[in-house]
């Protein structure tokens, strides 16, 4: 394992069929006010929303709800929770949703108490609030699987008027208290939701996968959870209602992203935030502006880390390197994962989710490059990217 880490992860998980059982003991913890923040309505559908209700009933706090939280929530949306948050002494914000709630949730706990402009001042300057401020304590119960924002400190927010989709502020105080992960819950999610919520696991594994050449315990792990994942993938596509396979996916993407499976490495996030720019402009599901843009974007980096590509195909997807070049092998286990991303139905390319050769300057412009794993993209290799996804 290279350099020095620190894995500090508090967040408390209830998992299961019973997992809301552990509501009611956890809210007895915190002051009376109770923030409830949620989507745009399926909770009330599909019961859960009555649930929590039920439960939060019997603990006797005051809730202030906060509805119409929209997927890839935004600046003007964020600014009413900071008031509402505000002007109700909040104690504790319990999202029920899926990332998009759980993203905002935290959002409204970081800026509740920042007097400025905190737009500016952490999502734009990419700064985590002082450590002087009060950050409000979040909770959730997660509705959809993909994000993992249910044990990590990100939160993703979108200034519609820019069309800059920002998630820099990562600060360990917004790892949620605790999160109900009941796979049940994820049943009535749309199949289309489903598969985005898939592939932005897969993202986040390949995400910190690709970088570094050592043998590192982080890399093994993520082996394991892909593995994991294109399995419960392929039964969840055939059967959404197969409950292992639905259970498998939540805890493989809460274990994708919360901090585990970076340790020790570079980590290169370039995907993900062509992808923010790309929802910036589409409005396409996270995990859809993530399969968009992979392909070309690992194809071009490929030459840069071949020895991991090479590993890749051999230890996640089993080609054999007999009588093939490095590069031939690569190029095997990146034909592999578009293989699986069309048997589960995603989309290829940034036309198909409905991206027009006109937003792609704009796209470029808005994506952050960032210090990256094998090769640092210029703004021509961007575009090429782009295009290529086309
Ligand atoms: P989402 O935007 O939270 O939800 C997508 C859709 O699924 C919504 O329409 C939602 O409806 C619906 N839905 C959720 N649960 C449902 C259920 N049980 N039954 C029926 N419908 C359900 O999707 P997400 O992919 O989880 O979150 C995406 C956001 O997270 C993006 O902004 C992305 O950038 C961000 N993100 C964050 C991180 C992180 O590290 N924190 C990582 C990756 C992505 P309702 O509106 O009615 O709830
Ligand atoms: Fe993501």
């Amino acid at each position: 394992m290279k350099g020095n880490f620190v894995y500090y992860n508090p967040t408390k998980l209830y998992f299961g069929p019973d997992s809301l059982n552990g509501l009611k003991e956890e809210l007895k913890k915190y002051g009376p006010n109770l923030m409830l923040n949620y989507g745009g309505g399926s909770i009330k559908r599909n019961g859960i929303y009555d649930e929590v209700m039920a439960v939060i009933k019997e603990t006797g706090k005051t809730v202030v709800e906060n509805p119409g939280v929209m997927s890839n929530p935004t600046l003007a949306k964020l600014r009413e929770g900071v008031d509402i948050a505000r002007k109700h002494q909040i104690d504790l914000i319990l999202a029920v949703g899926g990332g998009s709630v759980c993203d905002y949730s935290k959002a409204v706990a970081a800026c509740a108490h920042y007097e400025g402009d905190y737009w500016d001042a952490f999502y734009l300057k990419q700064q985590n609030p002082p450590q002087s401020q009060q950050i409000l304590p979040v909770a959730c119960v997660l509705t959809m699987a993909g994000t993992g924002s249910e044990m990590n400190a990100g939160t993703v927010i979108t200034d519609a008027d820019t069309k800059l989709k920002v998630g820099h502020v990562y600060d360990e105080r917004l790892l949620p208290q605790f999160s109900i992960l009941n796979p049940n819950f994820t049943l009535t999610v749309p199949v289309e939701q489903m598969k985005a919520g898939i592939f932005d696991i897969m993202s986040h594994i390949l995400e910190q996968y690709f970088s570094d050449d050592d043998d590192n315990t982080s890399d093994y792990l993520s082996e394991g959870l892909m593995h994991s994942l294109i399995v419960a993938a392929r039964k969840a596509v055939k059967d959404p209602k197969d409950y292992e396979a639905r259970s498998n996916i939540m805890w493989t993407a809460t274990w994708a992203l919360n901090g585990l499976i970076n340790k020790g490495k570079k980590e290169d996030w370039e995907v993900h935030m062509i992808g923010h720019s790309v929802g910036a402009w589409t409005h396409a599901p996270h995990g859809y502006t993530l399969a968009a843009v992979s392909l070309a974007y690992y194809r071009k980096i490929m030459k840069f880390g071949l020895k991991k590509f090479v590993r890749f195909a051999e230890n996640v997807w089993g080609i054999s390197p007999q009588g093939k070049s490095d590069e031939q092998i690569a190029n095997e286990g990146l034909d592999a994962l578009k293989a699986w991303m069309q048997e589960i139905g995603l989309p290829l390319t940034l036309k198909d989710i409905g991206t027009t050769d006109d937003m792609l300057e704009g796209i470029a412009r808005g994506t952050f490059l960032l210090d990256a794993g094998y090769h640092q993209l210029t703004h021509d290799e961007l575009m090429e990217v782009l295009h290529e996804s086309m």
